[in-house]
């Protein structure tokens, strides 16, 4: 599919020198030609020629006035439900789960318009940095097919790299929208907690997950949030605009940035970074060397946190409610019987880990500690923004790596140092591309992040297009 952006998508069907026939047809193309190798999708659906027709009549009809996504294909990560598709959240335990119901997201960008191209591929159950962890094995990154695009949104990623879609939607519990919009050279946005419904969403940690846009262009990352965002009755923790304080666009910027926290980077990755910041300054905004030392705590309160909650969410596929039923000779048998044939290794380590941080002799020496941890991290945060109006760092410490590169769990924890903060604080961030660097001689594509305060999604995106020159 050519390189469009949502907005010129939508200008040349009114025009009428593009259909949604077309654009399906080059997505079917794309799917035909690098599909079978890079694996992006556990399903594609099989009624996208008949959406394309819809979506020609509605713009036939209502030319103008059609709604805002009609006719854009945008592919769905694998835990975001799809009435009538199967979600499986590439788990082996719901292989063969047919979605009873649309997420509120789907709900959304269906009314908007939006074609559904499939289901992605992930990490099972969002647990994961490279899409390594799916029981329907891995995807591979469309600029090096010998490297992983990140995880655990990494078919939705891949999917938009590889121009199968013009958008997708992720989840991003602690940076699995942004670390492979940064491996797959995307646009990737965590959204505040709340701003976006999680209704139908597979929960992984119910305290940090939000559903964000992959996309080419920060405009289309603002357009798919501006029609997911909002309140939603079926979602307790959604809120409207109102809520939080309005957080204001400037003519100029003050960046704080953590140099503390930026040690040990590659230097390539850190060379990468100090020229994106030489050109915020050459722009005129200003930067200011902050102190974040909570926020290096991050990663390890969330290794705790996350377990905590997962294992409390997963309870749920017991082999009766949902999906895979092993029988045994009792009740107990059959649980155990079907979560352990039914769940990977990473999510069995994770639930494990969760179930021993809240156990209650050791509750409070962990997850109590995460807990605080955590509360310090949001005053320190909320401290740091009366001074700067955004916070800027890495998004990944490395570009992608090659498969089976991280096997050691422990090393790809380490992957998240930058983007788990605001998850664990509830605070919108964006991932962009700040440029390539070469490994094995392929220039490979690496993001940058910014954060801002609650509700602070607008400046972000106000800075992110300036810098991009939207
Ligand atoms: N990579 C992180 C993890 O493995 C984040 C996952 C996510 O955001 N879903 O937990």
């Amino acid at each position: 599919m050519a390189k469009r952006t949502i907005q010129e998508t939508r200008t040349l069907y009114q025009n009428g020198e593009l259909s949604p026939q077309d654009v399906i047809a080059e997505c079917m193309n794309v799917l035909a030609l690098r599909e079978p190798d890079v694996h992006a999708y556990v399903d594609v659906f099989s009624d996208l020629e008949k959406r394309a027709e819809e979506a020609q009549k509605t713009l036939e009809q209502k030319g103008g006035e059609a709604p805002l996504l009609t006719g854009i294909p945008i592919a769905m990560k694998g835990n975001i439900l799809v009435n009538g598709e199967r979600a499986t959240a590439s788990s082996k335990i719901l292989e063969n789960y047919i979605a009873p119901y649309d997420a509120t997201v789907t709900a959304r960008l269906r009314a908007a318009g939006a074609i559904f191209v499939g289901a992605t591929n992930m990490d099972e159950f969002a647990m994961g940095s490279s899409t390594e962890n799916s029981a329907f094995g891995p995807t591979k990154n469309p600029h090096d097919t010998s490297r992983v695009p990140g995880g655990s949104s990494g078919g939705s990623a891949a999917a938009v790299a590889m121009e199968s879609a013009l958008a997708s939607l992720g989840t991003d519990t602690g940076g699995s929208v942004r670390g492979p919009a940064s491996f797959c050279g995307l646009v990737g946005l965590k959204p505040t907690y709340g701003a976006v419904s999680r209704y139908g969403l597979m929960a992984m940690g119910s305290s940090l997950d939000q559903a964000g846009p992959l996309t080419h262009t920060v405009g289309d990352a603002e357009l798919i949030f501006n029609v997911i965002r909002g309140k939603d009755q079926y979602d307790a923790t959604s809120w409207d605009e109102g809520v939080y304080p309005e957080v204001s666009v400037k003519e100029m910027y003050r960046i704080g940035v953590p140099y503390a926290f930026l040690e040990g980077l590659a230097p390539d990755v850190r060379a990468l970074f100090d020229a994106a910041l030489a050109k915020l300054t050459a722009d005129g905004h200003t930067i200011v060397d902050i102190s974040l030392p909570y926020m290096k705590e991050g990663l390890a309160a969330y290794y705790i946190v996350m377990p905590a909650e997962v294992s409390s969410n997963l309870a749920r596929f017991d082999g009766v409610r949902f999906g895979l039923h092993v029988s045994g000779d009792t009740l107990l048998d059959d649980y155990r019987k079907t979560r352990a044939l039914g769940f990977g290794a990473e999510v069995k380590r994770r639930i494990l880990l969760g179930t021993y941080v809240l156990s209650s002799g050791y509750y409070d020496a962990y997850y109590g500690t995460a807990e605080r941890v955590r509360d310090r991290m949001r005053e320190e945060l909320a401290q740091n923004f009366e001074n700067v109006d955004v916070i800027v760092t890495p998004t990944t410490p490395t570009p992608a790596w090659k498969f089976g590169e991280k096997a050691d769990p422990l090393s790809m924890y380490l992957e998240d140092i930058y983007t788990v903060g605001a998850n664990l604080t509830g605070v919108p961030a964006i991932s962009i591309p700040a440029g390539t660097v070469t490994r094995d001689t392929v220039h490979l594509p690496i993001g940058i992040q910014a954060m801002a305060p609650h509700n602070g999604e607008k400046r972000l995106f106000d800075i992110a297009k300036r810098y991009r020159g939207e």
